[in-house]
């Protein structure tokens, strides 16, 4: 690299990458299995987020609470050196890291989870589905696109509730100017449309084995992906190479 790299700027996928487990899909899995299994049917019906606010509601009416889905929420796989590699990132100033959460989850879990670890202030924004406790203990969740109002206009086949593309431009607008390089760790196929936008200076840390691997193997050189590309298959070589950048 020939230009320093001062200012970067790291965005964080959440369930799969930052997390080591998928909320949407623990919280069922651990207060209502039935429900997890019911909702490999209805996902193809059903629009993804619009599934998890129905599914909310039903746990809602079988009497779980605020307090077990926190809880939930709280013993959900977290890989240790995740915490430690994000931790001394942020620390460094040398280059100096902003943090960006882009995720298709909701407020409510990523926040509950980031507090849980001590990471509260690791983000300077997070981007996803908006959650909240109504005072009766249901989890309201919606879409972060309204379904009723103009849609994004993704054709890289984003989901309706968000274009992570469109998404991470608008984060760059925000906090110009330009970072020196983004740094995109990522596990799903709906992480592919942001890294398409990303250039040669710039770094996408894969997961191995899901849709953003495979999707970067079948559309990658046709689409044009232009940054650098690192795979990983556990947090410690996250942190390892957070130690390296
Ligand atoms: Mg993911
Ligand atoms: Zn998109």
């Amino acid at each position: 690299m020939t230009s320093s790299i001062e200012r970067q700027l790291v965005v964080f996928d959440f369930d799969w990458s930052m997390a080591d487990q998928d909320t949407d899909r623990w919280i069922f899995e651990v207060l209502a299995p039935d429900i997890r299994r019911e909702m490999k049917t209805l996902q193809t019906e059903i629009q993804w987020t619009d599934l998890i606010a129905q599914s909310l509601a039903k746990i809602h009416g079988r009497g779980r609470t605020k307090e077990e889905i926190e809880h939930t929420l709280r013993i959900m796989p977290f890989h240790p050196a995740m915490v430690r590699g994000v931790t001394k990132l942020k620390e460094a100033s040398n280059p100096n890291t902003t943090f960006f959460c882009l995720s298709n989850a909701n407020s409510v879990f990523i926040s509950t989870i980031l507090e849980s670890k001590g990471l509260q202030n690791l983000f300077e924004e997070i981007v996803t589905n908006p959650a909240h406790f109504e005072p009766t203990g249901l989890l309201k969740l919606r879409r972060r696109v309204d379904p009723s109002g103009p849609q994004h206009g993704c054709k890289v086949g984003c989901s309706p509730n968000m274009c992570k593309g469109e998404e991470l431009d608008a984060f760059l607008k925000r906090h110009q100017p330009d970072y020196d390089r983004i740094v995109y760790v990522g596990d799903g196929a709906n992480d592919f449309c942001p890294i398409l936008r990303m250039r040669s200076q710039d770094m996408v840390l894969c997961r191995r084995f899901r849709g953003l691997e495979r999707r970067i193997a079948e559309e990658g050189e046709q689409l044009g992906l232009k940054c650098q590309v690192k795979y990983w298959a556990g947090a410690w070589e996250v942190e390892e190479i957070f130690n390296s950048l």
